[in-house]
């Protein structure tokens, strides 16, 4: 078989694959299997930049050029919809289009989903466009952003679409990614998303495509729009629309009577919280296109649809007392305790403060009746105070000065919203915190530990940090309460299994300060043992791809500290991976090996940062700015004037994309 050939092959395979996984979640092959394949395709693609296909499932991984969105017209506006809280209103709006139409019609009941919306433009079965709302009149076009969302199609199935049409839907971020997504972040003391619907349009605006791949966003799709539909009804059509590829919600039904509309909208307000996505709402549209057209629009919103949507869920009570929560980081969290109150279906006792700032600028006093709101947040949050109520001579809340835990002094680090307890290795619930960060599923995912198993070993003196983890005898763990023989053998079984865990998560289990999964990855591809990690000096850490000094300052401060150093020893004798498995390295040479190389200008055959990969997978070092260490330039068109002015002045050696490619093809 050709290289063409086999191209032409992974792709379609690839396309397969990815449809099985992200729409109907039914994967035939393993994620290794699927990584093996994208990886020969991506590299069969590398040596055949002349068969560049912009709907190639390898776009999906996305490419870290910056650039801006241009705007693009909508060919029809993408309108908002009439919005109502009140099922009364619904009734009224039943009535209305029973009245307009004077015949019989279908209601299509639909979820509101809580993301952002977009738009997107097939040709000829392909993935074209994809426009953000905007305005909507005209939006951004985030095509390349969106391609890395698997569950959206890049090149349709079956046959029966139209030509030309556009479909639109919904963009989300279900909760298990936000939740992750924002654990990383707490990590990196990066400012916390809000909500799903904020992380999805924030990361859909990303300017680095490889960031929206990483973030995992899912779509559902909810209207087509075209002149060549294959029916007159818009639930039809999108059952058809499921059969090209695309993502669309099982859960819409069609409804004739106001009751059928009902008994839909009270199923789902109680069951949407089992849902894996946010959503609002309920959407109700006239299901016949034809009548649709009868009752058109009104200059913000079509007459044929309106979004019932749920209560946002407030409540009144009274604030109790602050207390405060020292978490894995030191960074101490403010927590109301609250005179505990009904709130959507549960009981509410605390809500989150956030910080210093958000107290103070609430101006809360103790005694106040402050309002609790449940939204699309999973922790309730207080967003007002009834100043009105407050006692005569309440206290105002000021922060503590102290580590409630360990009673050490508190700081706070510039630019930074949080006070943190600096006695990393002594106090307690840093301890117990970096123990369930290191057995949690993303990191050494050991099973049958969790953190009230840890809570009870530490208290028991059984542990003190991750490395007597794998000291623990069954006999010891049998001699507890509540601890049978069977889940003892568990646990022992399950932190024998962790070593097999590769070096990277076991980098990111340790819990280094702003050492999050992705950089975690990265500094293990970068230095490809525990050794070479803790012996490299700033500027070896800060060459690395997305690696500053806040992090690097943050790897270093953990090995010069002489009881990590201890800690990381011996888990190393007990076993644990601290070097990359050699066979990561297959594909790889090192022909540019002891080489920095800098990149700059623009390319023909490759993108920068295949460019980029292509350097690392053959044992060199991109770094960003040259030096008289930087063994040549790799140029493209338009290298900027004061990088060409410095490599002369240096006499550094320039070469071009050509030349590169030529340096480490295969003889
Ligand atoms: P609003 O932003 O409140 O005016 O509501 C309109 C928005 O709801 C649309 O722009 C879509 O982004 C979103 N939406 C979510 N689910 C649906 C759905 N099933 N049908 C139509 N719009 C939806
Ligand atoms: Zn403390």
């Amino acid at each position: 078989m050709t290289d063409i050939e086999r191209i032409d092959q992974l792709r379609e395979e690839l396309h397969v694959h990815n449809y099985n996984y992200y729409v109907l979640n039914a994967p035939v092959i393993s994620d290794l299997e699927f990584d093996k394949l994208m990886r020969e395709l991506q590299d069969l693609e590398a040596l055949h930049p002349e068969y560049y296909d912009p709907n190639s499932p390898s776009v999906r991984v996305g490419s870290d050029l910056n650039k801006n969105f241009t705007q693009v017209e909508h060919k029809y506006p993408m309108l908002s919809l009439g919005n109502t809280y009140s099922q009364a209103e619904v009734t009224e709006f039943y009535e209305r289009v029973s009245k307009s139409l004077n015949e019989e019609f279908e209601l299509c009941c639909e979820m509101k989903y809580d993301g952002t919306s977009i738009s997107l433009t097939y040709e000829d079965g392909k993935l074209v466009r994809a426009v953000t709302r905007g305005d909507g009149v005209r939006g951004d076009d985030v095509t390349d952003n969106v391609k890395t969302i698997r569950s959206i199609p890049l090149v349709l199935h079956g046959e029966g679409y139209p030509k030309n049409f556009e479909i639109r839907g919904e963009i989300l971020m279900p909760w298990n990614v936000f939740e992750e997504l924002n654990r990383e972040r707490e990590l990196r003391e990066e400012p916390l998303f809000a909500n799903p619907r904020n992380a999805a349009s924030g990361t859909l605006k990303s300017q680095n495509s490889a960031v929206v791949a990483n973030r995992k966003l899912d779509a559902y799709l909810y209207y087509l729009l075209g002149d060549n539909l294959p029916h007159d009804g818009h639930y039809e059509n999108l059952q058809e629309a499921a059969k090209w590829g695309f993502k669309i919600s099982h859960i819409s039904r069609k409804a004739r009577t106001l009751q059928e509309v009902f008994d839909f909208i009270n199923y789902w307000d109680v069951e949407r919280k089992n849902l894996p996505v946010a959503t609002d709402g309920i959407v109700l549209k006239v299901n016949s296109l034809r009548q649709q057209r009868n009752l058109g629009y009104t200059a913000k919103s079509p007459r044929w649809a309106i979004a019932y949507k749920f209560q946002a869920e407030r409540a009144l009570t009274k604030l109790e007392k602050v207390t405060y929560q020292v978490g894995r980081t030191g960074a101490v969290t403010p927590v109301a305790n609250l005179d505990p109150v009904q709130l959507s279906g549960t009981v509410v006792r605390r809500a989150s403060l956030h910080n210093a700032d958000i107290i103070a600028s609430l101006d809360l006093h103790i005694g106040d009746m402050v309002y609790v709101e449940k939204g699309g947040e999973i922790i309730p949050k207080i967003t007002g105070v009834e100043v009105s109520a407050r006692p005569a001579g309440s206290e105002k809340v000021t922060f503590i000065t102290h580590c409630p835990e360990c009673g050490s002094e508190l700081v706070r680090y510039e630019d930074e919203a949080a006070y943190y307890c600096t006695n990393e290795t002594a106090c307690p619930p840093q301890i117990k915190g970096k123990i369930e960060h290191f057995i949690s599923r993303r990191a050494m995912n050991i099973e049958g530990l969790g953190p009230e198993t840890v809570d009870l070993f530490y208290q028991e003196g059984l542990i003190h940090n991750i490395a007597d983890l794998y000291t623990l005898q069954t006999a010891d763990i049998c001699r507890l309460e509540r601890m049978g023989e069977k889940s003892a053998e568990n646990i022992i079984q399950g932190i024998e299994r962790s070593k097999e865990v590769p070096y990277e998560r076991v980098l990111f289990a340790l819990g280094i300060r702003f050492v999050g999964e992705t950089v975690a990855k990265k500094v293990a591809k970068a230095f490809r043992s525990i050794e070479a990690l803790a012996s490299a000096n700033l500027d070896d850490l800060i060459h690395v791809d997305e690696i500053g000094e806040k992090i690097a300052g943050s790897i270093i401060q953990y090995f010069a500290n002489e009881k990590n150093r201890i800690l990381v020893e011996r888990l190393r004798q007990s076993g644990l991976k601290l070097e990359a498995d050699e066979e990561d390295l297959s594909g790889y040479s090192d022909k540019l090996k002891g080489m920095s190389i800098v990149i700059s200008g623009v390319f023909a055959r490759h993108s920068r940062d295949e460019y980029k990969a292509l350097i690392e997978k053959h044992g060199g070092k991109n770094v960003g700015s040259i030096s008289k260490k930087t063994s040549f330039i790799l140029a493209g068109d338009n290298m900027g004037p004061s990088k060409l002015e410095k490599a002369q002045q240096l006499n550094i050696p320039i070469k071009d994309e050509n030349e590169f490619l030529a340096m480490i093809e295969e003889e």
